[in-house]
């Protein structure tokens, strides 16, 4: 147990509070110093907005524009998939222009896949419409929940931390599951990413009013903001802040790799222990990125959309590593340039840190909502950061246990890997894979050098496909049994209706032999009334259809007559000498 000095006022009182401490962890180098003095910069509009429909976890978007339309800054270009139980979210023009393309493109992604994308030329203007902006809500206390749900929604806010998952959903799941504190994230853990420090730094009083914000949608009685303490500037602006906020506490928390991961945050700040597949809103807890309130309060008290974020271009293969604010769909070619252009050290683009983050092969691929990171980096500097990049040979396992003795999950990194290598998935699933965060400690201790992470990736989208296989296939299965029963029901309808007819019949032919019986008539002459009865019915439509036959023939003889022509109806036949009606 560790304790520290917080405090929500940082000039009044000082309280302590007893911290938790997780399993595991890793003090890799930071490299946090690289690029977090300098200001944020503005990134500047590329020549290109490349905007994948799919920014979040769930469902694409889907365009509300054509190519050639025109667009302002700010404008909704996808509406979120409002198909039941999917999870989407709006895309926002970042700047005015001309939707030069819906097409596929290549997304920042480790399989390197490619996606529908909107592409955007800007027209350099920057010119946003009234007709196609949010009102700001300066007086966001007198609007309802649900009005601040609404706007979130539309604003496109995702969580900013890295999960990207749609804000609103989030927060509307949270409103009636009675939420006492609000965890706020800014512990910022993985090395050489300082956006979030920056942010803190400069937007403190924004992403207080956005927590605030985010209490008054959740009914939340108290706020903790987590930040690791090697960002003491952050810290200290955290607190001014705050400084008047009774329910807002600012908590320095130690350094160590993952504390930024939602569970081991929560314990850090809490010592409570979120169980395995539950979720924190069971402790009555509920938590957010600081980059997610800032986008909240720009949401609702500017009334703009999510079309930036913050992010940190560095690692030694760039001139000036820093942060920028930067327009969602920009190039990561167009980000090294805006930091200097990169050196002949820059041998690999990371999105993200090294220990989570993945490599891509090409700078020519757009930032997206759930992008941090920009790292420009040497092998030689990687390696050091994570020796999972190495390009050593892979050993095997020499079971020493190091990966386990660090895993925050509490999990056995490599029993994970036997059963994932022996394919046998099931296994994986029994050993509580899902808890697995990726955060890519045991590849950092693994003498072996062996990939670990990339297996549990590989078996987590195999599971989630097998899942989905299965939901399909247990929708066909119910679709067919219904279609059996139908069927079957449809058979035995007829075959009831049928029955009850001929019933129906036996009981009057027996209702009339006993009539005849009981007058003393013949009762095989009763026997064919029935059959006669029908017969009687026949005559009777033959006898009608002749007569509108006659009646026909009349009408239209008279009819001639009346224009004095002679029946064309009417001609010799050779053979009979007689007239015969055609
Ligand atoms: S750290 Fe590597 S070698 Fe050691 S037990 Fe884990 S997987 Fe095996
Ligand atoms: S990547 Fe997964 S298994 Fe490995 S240390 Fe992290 S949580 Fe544990």
């Amino acid at each position: 147990m560790i304790t520290v000095n917080s405090t929500n006022h940082s000039n009044e009182k000082v309280t302590p509070r007893k911290l938790g401490t997780f399993h595991g962890g890793v003090h890799p180098p930071f490299h946090k110093d690289d690029s977090n003095k300098p200001v944020i910069n503005f990134a500047g509009i590329p020549k290109r907005l490349v905007l994948p429909l799919r920014q979040q976890l769930g469902s694409d978007a889907e365009p509300c524009v054509s190519v050639g339309d025109s667009v302002y800054k700010g404008q909704l270009i996808a509406h979120l998939n409002h198909h039941e139980g999917a999870l989407s979210a709006n895309i926002h023009a970042p700047t005015s222009g001309i939707i030069a393309a819906i097409t596929k493109h290549a997304l920042p992604h480790p399989s390197g896949l490619q996606a529908q994308c909107i592409i955007i030329e800007p027209d350099g203007k920057d010119e946003s419409s009234s007709e196609h902006s949010f009102k700001p809500i300066t007086d966001y206390a007198t609007f309802s929940q649900n009005d601040l749900l609404e706007r979130i929604q539309q604003a496109g806010i995702v969580g900013l931390g890295g999960a990207a998952f749609p804000t609103a959903v989030k927060l509307a799941g949270s409103k009636n599951a009675k939420i006492k504190t609000l965890i706020i994230n800014g512990a910022e853990c993985e090395p050489y990413i300082t956006c979030d420090d920056r942010l803190m730094r400069e937007k403190s009083a924004e992403i207080i009013l956005g927590i605030k914000i985010v209490l008054r949608l959740i009914n939340a009685e108290e706020c903790l903001i987590g930040i690791e303490d090697n960002k003491p500037e952050a810290i200290e602006a955290m607190r001014l802040a705050s400084a008047n906020e009774f329910d807002i506490e600012v908590v320095s928390i130690p350094t160590i790799y993952p504390s930024g991961g939602e569970k081991q945050l929560i314990k850090i700040l809490t010592r409570k222990e979120v169980p395995s597949g539950g979720l924190p809103s069971e402790l009555g807890l509920l938590s957010q990125n600081v980059a997610t309130a800032y986008s909240i309060y720009q949401a609702v008290m500017e009334g703009q959309p999510l079309i930036s974020r913050i992010i940190t271009v560095t690692g030694n293969g760039i001139l000036h590593p820093q942060n920028f604010e930067v327009l969602i769909g920009t190039s990561f070619a167009h980000l090294a340039e805006q930091a200097g252009g990169t050196n002949k050290m820059a041998d690999h683009l990371i999105m993200g840190g090294p220990m989570m983050g993945f490599a891509l092969e090409d700078d020519n691929i757009p930032i997206i909502k759930a992008t941090n990171c920009a790292l420009f980096t040497s092998s030689t500097a990687l390696r050091e950061s994570n020796p999972a990049f190495s390009s050593q040979a892979i050993m095997p396992c020499i079971r020493c246990g190091k990966c386990m003795d660090v895993c925050p999950a509490n999990l056995l990194p490599q029993q994970l890997y036997w059963h994932i290598r022996a394919k046998d998935l099931e296994k994986a699933k029994e050993h509580n894979l899902k808890d697995c965060i990726d955060c890519g400690c045991c590849n950092y201790v693994c003498p072996s050098h062996i990939p670990l992470v990339d297996y549990y990736r590989f078996a987590k989208v195999e599971l989630r496909e097998q899942k989905i296989a299965q939901e399909k296939a247990d929708i066909s299965r119910q679709r067919h049994e219904f279609l059996l029963y139908r069927k079957e029901r449809d058979k035995r309808e007829r075959d009831e209706k049928r029955a009850a007819h001929k019933a129906q019949l036996q009981a009057k032919k027996a209702a009339i032999a006993k009539k005849k019986a009981d007058t003393g008539e013949n009762a095989d002459s009763d026997k064919s009334d029935i059959s006669n009865s029908d017969t009687t019915k026949a005559d009777a439509i033959k006898a009608a259809v002749a007569r509108a036959k006659e009646k026909k023939i009349a009408r239209e003889t008279q009819a001639d007559e009346s224009l004095g022509k002679k029946s064309p109806r009417i001609k010799p036949t050779k053979n009979t000498g007689t007239n015969d009606e055609i």
